[in-house]
């Protein structure tokens, strides 16, 4: 089994890129981010152009990116999944240095990170960052810097966990869903089997119970939450 994770709002309490926004950027990301919201760019353009606009010191940014919070059951599922060889790689259409400095700052350490890739120009007064997509898949009906279905192989053995739009078009693959918020609706309106959570708690109860059910039988996909 290997474990694949979203990162904002499943793993950090809100969207570090929106956070950053607010607070470095001119309004003007809003439209653009309504262009998103109405279908006439794609997630990746829209990310791009947001990333473009942010007006901040290298300071300045890591001091804000340090004020993010995470679910506090992470960590200890981070070494539950230690405790048990589990790989587990955050897969984010974010920003990955974010994303590393925020697990950085709460020890966590050893996590494969695939998100989009933050250029920092420091030869470049005012607007010196940009963003790169190596992990793009124009085929994609997504339009995510980071197609997750592309990342994620399908395989019934390992998890995902997410909880928004991003995560829609893994959801689809052969692969068991832990869901919540819009990603549970999503899963929910297609019929596509979950499995609710609202932390990793929750998620660690459940992939405990997976991993001791005898081998060969099928897992249940609605379990109940754990309390
Ligand atoms: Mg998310
Ligand atoms: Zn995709």
């Amino acid at each position: 089994m290997q474990v694949f994770c979203d990162f904002d709002g499943t793993i950090s309490k809100w969207d570090v890129t929106d956070f950053v926004l607010q607070r470095f950027a001119p309004p003007e990301w809003h439209k653009i981010e309504d262009q998103w919201t109405k279908g006439k760019i794609t997630s990746a353009q829209c990310m791009q152009r947001q990333v473009r606009l942010i007006r901040a010191t290298r300071d300045e940014l890591d001091a804000l990116v340090d004020m993010v919070e995470i679910d506090d059951s992470f960590i200890a599922f981070k070494a539950f999944c230690d405790s048990k060889g589990l790989s587990l790689t955050v897969v984010s259409d974010g920003v990955d240095y974010f994303i590393q400095r925020v697990l950085a700052r709460h020890g966590l350490t050893g996590i494969s990170v695939v998100a989009n890739k933050l250029v920092i120009d420091p030869a470049k007064v005012g607007a010196c960052f940009d963003l790169d997509f190596p992990f793009i898949n124009a085929a994609c009906a997504a339009g995510s810097g980071v197609c997750k279905c592309n990342v994620v192989a399908p395989s019934r053995d390992d998890i995902y966990v997410g909880d928004g739009r991003s995560d829609f078009c893994v959801s689809n693959a052969e692969v068991t869903v832990f869901a919540k918020a819009k990603l549970a609706d999503y899963c929910h309106r297609r019929r596509i089997p979950f499995i609710p959570y609202d932390s990793f708690a929750d998620i660690q109860a459940a992939v405990a119970k997976i991993l001791s059910s005898p081998p060969r039988q099928p897992v249940a996909l609605s379990v109940a939450k754990s309390a």
